[in-house]
């Protein structure tokens, strides 16, 4: 069907005909608008509904004009799926290329936002991996995981306010950290990423009611990527009793296209096998795993203005997650807490059971006992000013079959005085 498409669609994009992403973003005058990514470029929604592309199907007033995807997000998986199937027909069919040529633009010249307004922002800790290499480097004398790690999907609330866009500038964060024993407030000696990928909430839920896991289908959307920034010195002395606060809260960046469930159907797979069994309102025998693969790659200030290219830190599978997104649905409303459209819920760093294919820098260069060695000549620990870390990732195994989830990328600065 691809070579139907009147979208050239270079070979490798990680937006064929298959995926149709969405997105907010606009092209330069600010007016907020959704989008969906094909090929090298991306079809303007909110005009193509005006020139009634959609019609026979019911959408939410104005879901298309908004910094958000939330009000199209509400309307529900038929429609969600009503809209991929006539973008399907419309891309594949010559008779539309006149009418919708005037809406497309090229992705380049776009400005993404974040693709969602969560109310509510969770982060998890499903990697079975990277829960027993940081519960060695924390805890060396104990059990690396918890007892109750294998029993629920570990999480914590974070902070939606801070969410930010693609290419997002993070400032280094300030706060009080231990030096040489004594808590001293100053700049974090050991700024961190955390590879991850964030699931979407379509359809919200009611306060009093949990999500059965059978339903988690009906409620969520899609998946993106998502770099939960850590600031491990704030994040070592503030996090017990309670969790992580600051060392977490002062940004998150996400990608800005949203693959959707449907689009990420062919890519479904068993999760692994759980022992202990779970409990029952965490059980199900559909298939909540995904054959995603993810990457992560630095260019320093100095290799950028070198023009030597960014490295490739760690190449993490995401396929052998302990916990699914249905199981984090399922738990994260199991006492009645209310979902919103919109709402993220993110993974967990994702590491892989072998070298290279950690999820953070702290696993990567172990604390900083084995520094990574870039190709500038210096040697990273954890992150410097003027580094940029670009995540990406893609579904499927075979290159010829696959769809991307685009990337997310962000650049350390000096906070300053
Ligand atoms: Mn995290």
């Amino acid at each position: 069907m691809a070579d139907e498409c009147w979208v050239p669609i270079p070979a490798g994009s990680p937006y064929p005909l298959a995926n149709l992403p969405i997105g907010v973003g606009h092209s330069g005058d600010g007016r907020w608008r959704a989008w969906v990514a094909l090929g090298d470029v991306a079809l303007d929604l909110a005009a193509s509904h005006d020139a009634g592309a959609f019609s026979g199907i019911e959408l939410p007033d104005g879901c298309f004009v908004a910094a958000s995807l939330n009000r199209y997000l509400a309307a529900g998986p038929s429609t969600w799926s009503a809209v991929r199937a006539r973008l399907t027909a419309l891309f594949t069919d010559t008779a539309n290329e006149t009418t919708l040529a005037s809406f497309v633009s090229a992705r380049s010249v776009l400005t993404m936002g974040v693709p969602t307004a969560p109310v509510d922002y969770v982060d998890f800790y499903s990697s079975i991996h990277h829960a027993t290499n940081l519960g060695r480097l924390f805890r060396p004398d104990g059990d690396p995981l918890m007892p109750n790690w294998k029993r629920i999907p570990i999480g914590y609330h974070g902070r939606t306010g801070t969410i930010v866009a693609d290419g997002a500038e993070i400032r280094r964060p300030h706060g009080l950290r231990l030096i040489e024993g004594e808590p001293e407030y100053g700049p974090c000696r050991s700024l961190d990423i955390e590879l991850e990928v964030g699931t979407i909430v379509g359809v919200g839920s009611e306060r009093g009611y949990p999500i059965r896991i059978e339903d988690a289908g009906r409620h969520l959307y899609g998946m993106c990527l998502v770099n939960d920034w850590s600031a491990r010195d704030i994040q070592a002395y503030e996090y017990q009793p309670l969790g992580p606060f600051l060392g977490k809260s002062f940004a998150t960046s996400v990608s800005p296209w949203l693959v959707s469930i449907e689009a990420l159907a062919p890519f479904r797979i068993a999760s692994p096998a759980q022992d202990p069994p779970v409990a029952n309102y965490l059980s199900t025998d559909e298939a909540w795993g995904f054959d995603l693969h993810l990457e992560v790659w630095l260019d320093s200030a100095r290799m950028r203005a070198a023009g030597q290219p960014a490295v490739c830190l760690s190449r993490a599978p995401f396929d052998d997650m302990y916990w699914t997104p249905a199981q984090q649905l399922a738990h994260m409303t199991a006492n009645g807490a209310s979902t919103n459209p919109g709402d993220l819920f993110a993974s967990g760093t994702v590491s892989g059971p072998s070298r290279g294919s950690e999820g953070s820098l702290i696993e990567l260069a172990r604390n900083g006992e084995r520094p990574i060695k870039l190709p500038d000549g210096s040697t990273r620990a954890f992150l410097l000013d003027g580094d940029r870390v670009t995540m990406t990732g893609w579904a499927g195994s075979e290159p010829g079959n696959r769809i991307g989830l685009g990337s997310v990328s962000g650049t350390i600065t000096d906070q300053g005085g």
